[in-house]
């Protein structure tokens, strides 16, 4: 009798907050640590309003990790610059250019261009020049984010204007005091001028990205709530969040202790997908590859409760094996042409579609536009 009323309590509390849209910090802190058997009620609501706002469509965007050369030395990275046993490479031009030609020609929409962050002169314009050949062998149709970090806003600017659209820059955490926790304190690696890039690319025109690691060393739900008020705050277009998972050749690896069990590392990552979509409905949100090193079904299980985009790896199978962010990373032996296949049968097997040769813009980027031109209009 007892269980069955607290269980009438916590169905009630969540619905109530769910319902009357009572979502600050505690109660979401509340939503984040639901287990089974309440966390599907949760998930099925946030999965509802992803209908609702995105149909059943799911984006692709190919992913090609084109360089895990890196300038910085974040503790939880396994491409970190002091991480010796990793064998470095750099995509020639035309490697790159070869793997978005073939997302191109497979209907993916768009691409991400991602790798260790550099801010060198040669390296800026390999960007700028790869921006103006993609653009030029899909006449204009292909989409392209970019992840290549911290860099100045005249270079963000430059690479807006050859053709980049979106950018993804992950606060990592947006608590100072974990940031520092996971950063060597030095000025490659400072907490405001993570803050200060984001707000750079916003007004240059990018659809921005942010989003953080879950399951941190010393990280609480107080501090993933903030995360998701943080999101809020900074009215981001686009969130890519997932589960840390440990490195071996990285110094956070020695917290391993401290770490909550993976399994609950990704019930969270789920509850924080499901959050987000119930706070900020209309933007786009990664089912995270970190999900799927977890559980084969990681990605997918994201989709069905708020996620709506999925990131295919589709750099060179030689050189996957050498950008290993963390542990058991999955498709490094796979061909991309698998891993469409693949990908299709289990989006279809969830019952969405894959919305082939379209950008997959954040809808909230341009809602706030056509605010912001109604109200200058008033
Ligand atoms: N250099 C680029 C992107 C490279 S890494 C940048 O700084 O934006 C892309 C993302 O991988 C990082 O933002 C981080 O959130 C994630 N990542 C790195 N190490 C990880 C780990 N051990 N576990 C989970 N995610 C990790």
């Amino acid at each position: 009798m007892l269980l069955y009323l607290s269980e009438m309590t916590t169905i009630g509390k969540i619905e109530s907050i769910i319902n009357n849209r009572e979502l600050s910090k505690e109660n979401i802190a509340f939503l984040l640590g639901l287990q089974k058997p309440y966390q599907h009620i949760l998930h099925e609501y946030a999965g509802k309003i992803n209908d609702e706002v995105k149909g059943n469509k799911v984006h692709f965007r190919g992913l090609i990790e084109f360089s895990n050369i890196c300038t910085k030395d974040c503790y939880y990275c396994g491409i970190r610059k002091s991480n010796h046993n990793t064998h470095r490479y750099t995509l020639l031009h035309e490697e790159i250019l070869n793997a978005a030609d073939f997302a191109f020609r497979n209907g993916y929409g768009s691409v991400v261009l991602q790798s260790g962050e550099r801010s060198d002169r040669f390296f800026v314009e390999q960007i700028d020049s790869l921006l103006q050949d993609i653009k030029k062998i899909s006449g204009g149709k292909l989409g392209i984010t970019l992840s290549v970090g911290e860099q100045t806003e005249e270079t963000y600017q430059r690479w807006y204007s050859s053709g980049a659209h979106r950018y993804l820059l992950r606060i990592e955490s947006s608590s100072c005091r974990l940031f520092e926790r996971i950063h060597p304190q030095n000025a490659l690696h400072m907490y405001d001028t993570r803050l200060e890039c984001l707000q750079m690319l916003k007004r240059t025109g990018y659809q921005t990205g942010t989003g953080v690691m879950i399951g941190l060393p010393h990280q609480t739900l107080d501090d993933l709530a903030s995360d998701i008020l943080f999101f809020q705050l900074q009215d981001v277009d686009m969130i890519g969040m997932g589960p840390y998972i440990e490195h071996r050749d990285t110094p956070l690896f020695a917290e391993r202790e401290h770490l909550w069990l993976l399994q609950q590392r990704f019930d969270t990552a789920l509850n924080m997908i499901a959050v987000l979509r119930i706070v900020m409905p209309d933007i786009n949100i990664a089912a995270a590859t970190a999900l799927q090193a977890i559980d084969p079904m990681g990605r997918e299980k994201a989709l069905l409760c708020g996620a709506n985009i999925i990131m295919p790896n589709i750099t060179p199978t030689e050189n996957r094996k050498n950008y290993l962010l963390y542990r058991n990373k999955p498709n490094v032996d796979e061909g991309a042409e698998d891993t469409i296949a693949g990908l299709l049968k289990r989006i279809q097997h969830i019952g969405k579609e894959v919305a082939f040769d379209e950008w997959g813009d954040s809808q909230h980027y341009f809602n706030k536009v056509n605010n912001r031109g109604s109200s200058s209009a008033i």
